[in-house]
């Protein structure tokens, strides 16, 4: 019994000194989930290919973000000083979860230890996220006819506007954001169905919101695939976050979705979502909670 775990080590790559985005959470979680080796199977991504992403991306994006022609002000947005290191590492962590995905359709459950990048658009980069991984797959799958029916829980504590805008005309995709109402992006967009809950909101009211929401979701979307983005910026001690989820909170959170959506029998594949802590040891065991809950559902083949 094993869970599968897609990584690569150039998740991680050196970001200019002072830079806020905890790029090292990516080997420093590789690092907490080797405590765990013997119960997981690792697989390695090789870079998505440029067509592969224009099944969700405009190719002038892709190109100008290939070949480093993003103007000054698409690098701002996106939130990342551009370079080849960080193409190569978005075209891995994008692959990582294709790949997390594929692996989850025929074992069940799989678990990408990088991924969910939803606030990044069809033709722009947006808050930290350059490719939306999430598309990539659902569009992936859905045109090649591995999957009908995709359903994205995106549980990270900002919406998921670029996914909603991807999908807003995609009936086959239904896009669920469960996040704080008063955060980024201040310009909401549109999903199929956006929980919005207020600042402050503690574990009680949040897994009640949860088990309120998702069962019956579920059930009417009855999806072949579900995508889950456990970001843990949930968590009381995040510095992008505004709610109060403790460490249990987000534990027994993503323990409760992988149980409810693999009970139903439908295959999971995970991804870590945002997490933006100064300590970066507390932020990579945050995120090692979703690959421990994976671990106690023992259904892992
Ligand atoms: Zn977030």
């Amino acid at each position: 019994m094993s869970l599968p775990v897609i990584h690569h080590p150039d998740y991680t790559f050196d970001l200019p000194q002072q830079h806020p985005f905890p790029m090292q959470k990516f080997a420093v979680l590789r690092e907490h989930l080797l405590r765990f080796n013997n119960h997981l199977q690792w697989h390695e991504p090789e870079e998505i290919s440029f067509e592969q992403l224009a099944q969700v991306h405009s190719s002038s994006y892709l190109q100008a973000l290939f070949e480093g022609a993003l103007t000054r002000d698409a690098q701002r947005r996106s939130g990342f000083p551009w370079s080849p290191a960080l193409v190569r590492r978005v075209r891995l962590e994008t692959a990582g979860t294709l790949l997390a995905a594929r692996v989850a359709l025929a074992k069940g459950l799989a678990l990408n230890s990088a991924g969910g990048t939803h606030h990044a658009h069809a033709d722009f980069a947006s808050g930290y996220c350059l490719i939306n991984d999430l598309a990539v797959t659902a569009t992936t799958l859905l045109n090649e006819g591995s999957v009908k029916r995709v359903l994205i829980i995106d549980l990270d504590v900002h919406q998921g506007d670029g996914t909603a805008r991807i999908f807003a005309d995609e009936p086959r995709v239904f896009t669920l954001s469960v996040h704080a109402a008063r955060n980024f992006p201040a310009n909401k967009a549109v999903s199929d169905c956006d929980i919005a809950l207020e600042s402050g909101a503690d574990d009680a009211t949040y897994l009640e919101t949860l088990s309120a929401v998702v069962p019956p979701l579920i059930s009417r979307v009855s999806p072949d695939l579900v995508i889950y983005d456990a970001g843990v910026d949930v968590h009381a001690d995040d510095r992008l976050g505004h709610f109060r989820l403790t460490d249990s909170g987000v534990f027994a959170r993503d323990q409760w979705v992988l149980q409810t959506v693999r009970q139903a029998g439908i295959p999971l594949v995970g991804v870590i979502g945002g997490g933006y802590d100064r300590n970066v040891e507390q932020l990579a065991a945050r995120h090692a909670f979703f690959f421990e809950a994976a671990l106690t559902l023992g259904k892992a083949s």
